[in-house]
């Protein structure tokens, strides 16, 4: 029976060697990726074996299942979640990255209650779809404004998820034009926060440098969340 360990341990290194020949393909470098372990309804322990690998980043999308495991483990702990307002405190006390702000309230509310730095990605929405979040691109120069008028937050960059309904190579050429833009108002934003386990090769070749890769490293999720 191959343990915990083994386990993680192999689809990790899978995981690494695709991002490597990711990076390879697009004339990028493998430095420039951040690997974050999206650890969502896996227990602490896999955060330990996670950290005895190397990895440092963890990605959560609840906070009161994340709390706890960023109490536990040091690292850089990012939360990619639906903010709920009334949640953002608590949030707001462990996570040191957020990639899923979409408006200007929360972005003031987080601000307000925010104990240390907190880095912020803001979500833009690629096909307008309610539910999935994220801003209309329209929206985004206001949103970054309130970052940049803030106290507590630092500018990162732009987040996204690609929908269902199109390739991820459409939906990540459609998001790097959005960057593109963005950026050159926002030289700051210097991060794009895209790619998931399905789909973090095309998010890499499109100019991708966080990617959130959960099911790849640490199996299928017992609900899907
Ligand atoms: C769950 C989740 C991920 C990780 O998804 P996998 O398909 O398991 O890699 C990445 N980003 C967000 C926003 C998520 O909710």
């Amino acid at each position: 029976m191959t343990s915990r360990y083994d386990e993680i341990a192999s689809n990790l290194d899978r995981v690494r060697e695709a991002v490597k020949s990711a990076v390879t393909s697009a004339a990028r470098k493998y430095e420039d990726i951040t690997l974050i372990a999206v650890t969502k309804t896996f227990p602490v322990s896999d955060v330990h074996i996670l950290a005895s690998l190397d990895v440092h980043h963890y990605g959560e999308n609840r906070d009161s299942d994340a709390a706890p495991k960023a109490a536990a483990v040091p690292g850089t702990w990012h939360f990619q979640g639906q903010i709920q307002s009334n949640k953002l405190k608590s949030i707001a006390s462990w996570a040191h990255v957020i990639h899923s702000l979409d408006e200007a309230r929360h972005i003031q509310a987080l601000d307000k209650v925010a104990i240390h730095r907190i880095g912020v990605f803001l979500q833009v929405s690629l096909d307008g779809a309610e539910g999935r979040g994220g801003a209309a691109p329209a929206d985004l120069s206001a949103l970054a404004d309130s970052v940049l008028g803030s106290t507590h937050l630092d500018l990162m960059g732009l987040m996204a998820v690609a929908p269902l309904e199109v390739s991820s190579d459409q939906a990540f050429e459609k998001l790097a034009t959005i960057y593109g833009g963005f950026k050159a108002s926002y030289p700051m934003a210097t991060s794009l926060s895209a790619g998931m386990s399905n789909d973090f090769e095309s998010a890499i070749s499109h100019g991708a440098t966080h990617i959130r890769v959960g099911s790849s490293i640490l199996g299928s999720r017992p609900t899907p969340q």
